[in-house]
């Protein structure tokens, strides 16, 4: 058996945890709510769910679990999704040293909240690469995103594959005149093992993004 399992500290666990067992696989997974590093040692992979990025972190602080996500990160497959994409950034902007604590594993900076406030919450249907049904738009909740604002990959890093942007003629006014290349509309991204959306796949009924996790990042590893 292989095991799929995500972080049930804080955030919208239960969804993503209806999502992984309406998957039809040949093999089957087993989903694991990690709260302890006993429930982590059983993990082949994890989901970071949405939530609140700072309260995750200090969770993870007290309940011991801050270190061992840190290597978990370094050699498993890792979705982050909103919150958990956040988490998964090498950098944040704007946070205080000593404030947001982060996993890292993926070589970007993002901001939180970055639409602003006028624009907390939207859904825009998004084209996304790699996707089962490829032609059939996948419908992105944004509630408090973060943006994603650069790009950094060292020359020793996987590279970093793009795999939904935001279309230009839907940007929130005060982004309106972003180039459609500029990293601010990356919304779906992925980096060897690890994988980001900076939305909600698992508040939607529709299951592909993750199947696409479970098929591209985790199956192959526990082969
Ligand atoms: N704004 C939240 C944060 O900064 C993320 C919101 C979400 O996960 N929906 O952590």
């Amino acid at each position: 058996d292989d095991l799929g399992a995500f972080s049930a500290l804080q955030g919208a666990f239960v969804e993503h945890q209806v999502m992984l067992q309406k998957l039809s696989l040949k093999r089957k997974i087993v989903v694991v709510l990690v709260r302890t590093l006993e429930d982590l040692n059983l993990c082949d992979a994890l989901i970071i769910p949405g939530g609140e990025s700072t309260t995750m972190a200090v969770l993870a602080r007290v309940s011991g679990l801050l270190e061992p996500l840190r290597e978990f990160v370094k050699t498993k497959p890792v979705w982050g999704t909103c919150a958990g994409a956040i988490l998964l950034s090498q950098t944040i902007e704007g946070s205080k040293k000593g404030g947001q604590e982060l996993l890292g594993g993926i070589s970007i900076t993002t901001a939180r909240n970055g639409w602003g406030s006028q624009v907390e919450s939207f859904e825009v249907d998004l084209s996304v690469e790699g996707l089962q049904n490829p032609e059939e738009f996948f419908t992105g909740i944004f509630i408090r995103a973060p943006v994603v604002l650069k790009l950094s990959p060292s020359p020793d890093d996987p590279p970093i594959q793009v795999i939904a942007r935001l279309p230009t003629d839907f940007l929130p006014p005060s982004l309106a005149s972003l180039d459609e290349n500029d990293p601010k509309t990356v919304v779906a991204l992925r980096q060897g093992l690890h994988f980001l959306t900076t939305f909600h796949p698992e508040l939607t009924q529709d299951n592909r993004f993750h199947d696409y996790f479970v098929r591209e990042c985790v199956l192959p590893r526990t082969a």
